[in-house]
């Protein structure tokens, strides 16, 4: 079994349910005792965020890139950045190890393709809905790519920022995002990507009338088979 490289943190909330769907992954695969082979540099989101507000993306680049090198060096044999939105500067931190870098959109993209999805809605972080970084793989796929207006855009990114990234899961914001997915679903979009690590901890469970997608359950799963050569 390879050894998966996990940059984690951002946020910590997320990370725990990528150990946990990589471990259930390999115990399902593998039965028995069997469980995932993991290293985890979990950095301060603190110091990552403020990167992002203040538009210094190669200054996170560096910090991520050397936590790349860093699981490389200490025997990893794949990079997931456990993050949707880090994956804007994917390209650079790939350039930091030689083992590959397992991009989220791309597994993602697969998934969607799978379920014969045309037309899907993004929900994520403010960076995430609105540049071209992640729904331009989606959209390299042949899926047309719907995101929330701009009140929704803004609405969505705070909840993630101010609530799911610090472990706050309100019902509020719950029915919230149902009625951003049900605005969507009636703009034509047959499934919604869960394009933001955390979502999944406030919607994960709900009922919709169009699937979702959820990116953490699909890269983690996507490690785990890579660890196992699937
Ligand atoms: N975890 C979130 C994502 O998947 C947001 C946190 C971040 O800015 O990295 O995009």
């Amino acid at each position: 079994m390879k050894t998966i490289g996990l940059i984690g943190g951002m946020s910590w909330e997320s990370t725990v349910t990528y150990y946990q769907i990589i471990n259930r992954t390999i115990e399902d695969e593998l039965g028995g005792l069997h469980s995932a082979k993991i290293l985890l540099y979990s950095v301060d989101f603190d110091e990552i965020e403020r990167c992002q507000a203040n538009n210094e993306w190669n200054k996170s680049a560096e910090i991520l890139g050397l936590a790349a090198y860093r699981l490389q060096r200490a025997g990893a044999d794949c990079i997931v950045i456990c993050t949707n939105t880090m994956h804007k500067i994917a390209p650079q931190i790939a350039r930091y190890v030689t083992v590959p870098l397992l991009h989220i959109a791309e597994a993602t993209a697969d998934e969607l393709k799978k379920a014969k999805i045309s037309k899907v809605a993004l929900l994520g972080t403010k960076y995430t809905m609105t540049e071209d970084f992640y729904r331009g793989k989606i959209e390299e796929a042949g899926i047309e790519v719907l995101v929330p207006d701009e009140p929704d855009v803004a609405y969505i990114n705070h909840v993630i920022y101010d609530e799911l990234c610090r472990g706050r899961i309100y019902p509020e914001s719950r029915d919230g995002f149902l009625d951003v997915i049900a605005k969507l679903s009636a703009a034509g979009a047959e499934g919604v990507i869960l394009g933001c690590t955390e979502i999944g901890l406030l919607v994960g469970e709900a009922k919709t009338l169009i699937p979702l997608f959820d990116t953490t359950l699909i890269h983690a799963r996507k490690a785990a088979l890579f660890a196992l050569g699937k």
